[in-house]
């Protein structure tokens, strides 16, 4: 499972209309898109992805934002998945984030930060389960 990582494109990036063009980015870093599709999460949903920051003072905010409007969510493969897809989003304070990552060019803020990305194999393999089944990846037809 190390090749799979997990990433969304959040509420200010779809709102913004960058939807496409982080998409984009996503092809031109060479990662394969085993699936891909828009939600629109419940409070609730967002609460439980990101169940493990529940009880830090940015949850209520991280989740109210979350559950805000549409997301794409993807699941992606590449060799080293969760580092590479770390490197190509950039910090999570896009202040802090590099020339050329996704947050450096989109994000709008600390909160609002355009992407999500998975810290751990671990992780990844949680959250792709948590959108999708395994037969819905691309690997899988
Ligand atoms: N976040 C926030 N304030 C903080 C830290 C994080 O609003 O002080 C939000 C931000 O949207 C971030 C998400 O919570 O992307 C999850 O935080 P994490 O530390 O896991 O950062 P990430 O893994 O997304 O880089
Ligand atoms: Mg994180």
């Amino acid at each position: 499972m190390t090749n799979r990582t997990f990433a969304i494109i959040k509420p200010d990036a779809t709102r913004n209309a960058n939807t496409g063009l982080i998409y984009d980015r996503i092809l031109k870093a060479n990662f394969k898109i085993l699936a891909a599709k828009l939600v629109k999460m419940s409070k609730k949903q967002a609460e439980g992805f990101y169940d493990i920051h529940r009880g830090k003072p940015f949850f209520k905010e991280l989740t109210d934002f979350m559950s805000s409007d549409i997301c794409m969510v993807l699941a992606l493969e590449k060799d080293n998945a969760v580092s590479e897809w770390r490197k190509t989003i950039g910090a999570t304070n896009p202040a802090d984030a590099e020339a050329g990552t996704i947050r450096k060019d989109f994000a709008t803020s600390l909160g609002e930060n355009a992407v999500h990305g998975s810290d751990s194999d671990e992780n990844a393999q949680k959250e792709i389960a948590f959108f999708f089944t395994e037969s819905e990846l691309i690997a899988n037809l």
